[in-house]
């Protein structure tokens, strides 16, 4: 009797998720399982977000992968199925469940994070009679796709995008459900599932804020979110003079906290803009939305290529970043009380909806690092606990990038924030609904 273990963690779908596939066709009774990791909701943790005092889940996505599961749950209800979702300190728990269980199988997806890396290899050297199955699908392309190694991959963007839209074909996602799932192994004892509890939205901005009326976890919502902005909207034909927008649902395709939880693959986005693309046109917006997903596909490899140093103060660069950091002017511009009407904008919509623009990312880690003077990593750990799409790839990819030690040949940018208000908020309407707003008590 072959007892498998399947570990959701960045893949909280059901469809196109190969190594779920894997394992189900190998083996006869399955456990399905979440597991928040306790150390994750301390500022006390010496890695990763916690060595700057910040927390790796912040509220407003502990929520959306709540939603998310409770997603997942259903669906595999439909299949006999269940998840069991556990707090603690992961590998604990899955020996605690090997010693119920004895499971012949663990399966888990792939991903270049440093952290779930060393989970798997843990996992391998824990059960080494074990057959663990830990394929991709969280990337566009699988490793052995690309057409350099990963030692090679171009530490810049385009030398990256042109060699893969030249030589890498298109993988297809398999959007076919399971057909069916083993039966649940039957448990002697459940371990108690004590979660932390999940903080509920202001009613006022729920009740004014597209963005948070709309970004609820789950692989349904995803799927809605994909047709909204495609058919639904047809916003896509129009992303690439959009996509600068900072407040609103339809000015960009708000799939980054779906992709993050892997509610969706960045194989079906593609392959939905494709399809888009054969029955409304192909234009450059369209094609736009697949140049940035391009952008995700260069992080996630980078990642891998450079381990820790993506998360490294001097950055893949190895170069002595300026900036120190100062507890005042941090937390001002966490609470939106700096000098800059636009800075403080943007801060309190991260604040209080779990989401922020790209230009307004843009501008924020701009004026973090250069008007602040601020150590750039201190802001990448609360960019880390406050956004719901958090990625560890895209988010210290990004912030080294702005900060002159990572992927941008130019060196730190600085952007210029008049110019920029003059730009993107001319008549001051996102300034002032920031602004008016305060949270109701
Ligand atoms: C300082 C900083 C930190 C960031 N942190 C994150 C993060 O933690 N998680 C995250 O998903 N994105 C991050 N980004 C990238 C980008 O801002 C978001 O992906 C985007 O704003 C999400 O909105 P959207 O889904 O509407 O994007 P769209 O504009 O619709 O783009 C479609 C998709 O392309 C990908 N993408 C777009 N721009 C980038 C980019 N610059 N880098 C990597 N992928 C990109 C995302 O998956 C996104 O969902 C960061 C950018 C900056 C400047």
């Amino acid at each position: 009797m072959n007892n498998g273990l399947y570990w959701f963690e960045h893949d909280l779908r059901l469809a196109d998720n190969l190594p779920l596939q894997q394992t189900i066709a190998q083996i006869d009774q399955l456990h399905c399982i979440y597991i928040f990791n306790a150390a994750d909701f301390s500022t006390t943790k010496k890695k990763g977000a916690g060595q700057f005092n910040q927390r790796h889940m912040g509220q407003h996505r502990y929520r959306f992968i709540r939603q998310a599961l409770d997603d997942l749950q259903s669906q595999l209800h439909t299949f006999g199925q269940q998840l069991h979702i556990y707090y603690g300190e992961p590998l604990d728990i899955i020996e605690q469940l090997n010693t119920q269980f004895n499971f012949t199988h663990i399966g888990k997806h792939f991903h270049t994070g440093v952290y779930e890396r060393n989970l798997i290899s843990a996992l391998k050297i824990q059960y080494p009679n074990k057959t663990i199955i830990n394929t991709n699908s969280y990337t566009l392309y699988d490793i052995d796709d690309l057409p350099m190694s990963i030692e090679n991959l171009p530490d810049v963007f385009s030398p990256f995008r042109r060699k893969v839209e030249k030589f890498c074909e298109a993988r297809l996602p398999d959007n076919a459900l399971p057909v069916s799932f083993p039966p649940v192994v039957v448990a002697e004892q459940n371990m108690p599932d004590e979660l932390p509890a999940i903080q509920v939205c202001d009613k006022k901005l729920l009740a004014k804020n597209e963005t948070v009326q709309r970004l609820i976890g789950g692989e349904l919502k995803a799927k809605e979110q994909m047709h909204h902005y495609t058919y639904g909207t047809q916003a896509l034909s129009e992303y690439k003079e959009t996509r600068n927008g900072l407040e609103g649902w339809e000015f960009s395709s708000k799939l980054s906290p779906w992709l993050a939880a892997g509610c969706i693959s960045p194989r079906q986005v593609a392959a939905a803009i494709t399809e888009y693309e054969a029955q409304h046109g192909a234009n450059d917006s369209t094609y736009w939305l697949f140049f940035e997903l391009l952008w995700r596909e260069f992080f996630q490899w980078q990642q891998l290529k450079h381990g820790k140093a993506l998360y490294h103060r001097n950055g893949i660069q190895q170069k002595s970043p300026r900036g120190f950091h100062n507890k005042k002017v941090f937390e001002d511009w966490v609470n939106g009380d700096t000098a800059y009407p636009i800075i403080n904008a943007c801060m309190r919509q991260l604040k209080y909806t779990g989401f922020m623009s790209n230009r307004g990312r843009q501008l924020v880690a701009s004026c973090f690092i250069h008007e602040l003077g601020l150590d750039w990593q201190y802001g990448a750990a609360y960019f880390e606990e406050a956004l719901i799409d958090f990625d560890p790839a895209s988010n210290w990819g990004n912030w080294q990038y702005l900060a002159g030690v990572g992927s941008d040949p130019r060196g730190c940018r600085q952007f210029n924030l008049n110019k920029q208000t003059q730009t993107y908020d001319p008549h001051g309407e996102f300034i002032g609904y920031w602004a008016d707003y305060a949270p109701s008590t």
